[in-house]
């Protein structure tokens, strides 16, 4: 990769699975040390460590933070300081979602979306600045969302939450811009990870529709292109974002969407 992410640290948050796991191993493949997070069975991540440890030739940390709490995201990145020295380049990812009509919203779930997918990359831009500022390089790439341009029903605070991670992408932007660090947000439309298939059954409760309706008439019906967004496609966008090729990019939220923002 003519790039300089080759042997830098990526550290994405919520990378035990879906696009943040796809992401992980696509900067493995590039040489770059990793720092994974999540939740999932211990042997299971004990597996994927190993294996992508050994296929991409890379070292590799875990970290269990729960990205609710500042706290353990503040020790994450002093694991990551003390394994590999700062992470370079950083990947907010975790993300939450609850499908209920704003008036029976429930408050638990709409605090956990906003401190899950919000307000936990606050808080490792945070703590993994002074590092990047240091070396006078960085990366941040926030996976926001189409939700954080636009807006469907029974979303409130997956919604607010995803405007929210696209005004912080700009204004981290313009205050790290001076010490070489970029911010981007990668605005994905759908893409077929657990967290989509987990919403199909309240789906089909709140639009009262089959499995197979939920997917062509509630999820694709905004893709021009009728096809899911690929997990190794936004992969290979980070990748980008992360090269030298993309220094003059940054406060920017890049739609993958299959089209859906461009009706
Ligand atoms: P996923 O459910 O497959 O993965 C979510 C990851 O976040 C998992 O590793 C999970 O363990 C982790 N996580 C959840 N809560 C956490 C917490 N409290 N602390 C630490 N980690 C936690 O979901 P995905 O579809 O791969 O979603 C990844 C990101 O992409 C999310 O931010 C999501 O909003 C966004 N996104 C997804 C889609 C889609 O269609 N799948 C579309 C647009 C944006």
């Amino acid at each position: 990769m003519e790039n300089s992410s080759a042997r830098k640290t990526v550290l994405v948050t919520g990378s035990t699975s879906g696009i943040g796991l796809g992401v992980l191993q696509a900067f493995g493949a590039q040489g770059c040390n990793l720092v994974m997070n999540g939740f999932r069975d211990q042997s299971e991540i004990k597996d994927l460590q190993e294996d992508i440890m050994r296929r991409c030739g890379v070292e590799m940390i875990y970290s269990g933070a729960d990205m609710r709490k500042p706290e353990e995201i503040r020790g994450m990145m002093q694991a990551a300081e003390k394994a590999f020295g700062g992470v370079d380049i950083l990947v907010n990812n975790a993300g939450i979602q609850n499908v209920q009509p704003i008036d029976e919203f429930s408050d638990e779930k709409w605090d956990d979306i906003i401190a899950v997918n919000l307000s936990s990359a606050f808080h490792t831009i945070k703590a993994a600045a002074p590092a990047m500022k240091k070396k006078g390089w960085g990366r941040v790439i926030n996976i926001a969302s189409v939700h954080g341009l636009v807006a469907s029903k029974f979303k409130s605070a997956y919604v607010a939450a995803k405007h929210g991670m696209v005004g912080l992408t700009k204004a981290a932007a313009l205050d790290l811009a001076e010490f070489g660090i970029t911010v981007n947000a990668i605005c994905p439309g759908y893409v077929d990870t657990p967290l989509v298939r987990g919403q199909i059954p309240q789906q089909m409760k709140e639009h009262n529709l089959s499995e197979k309706e939920v997917i062509e008439k509630v999820m694709l019906k905004n893709h021009a292109v009728k096809q899911f967004v690929e997990v190794g496609d936004l992969a290979a966008l980070a990748v980008f974002l992360s090269s030298d090729a993309a220094v003059a990019m940054t406060g920017q939220a890049l739609a993958m969407d299959g089209g859906w923002t461009a009706q």
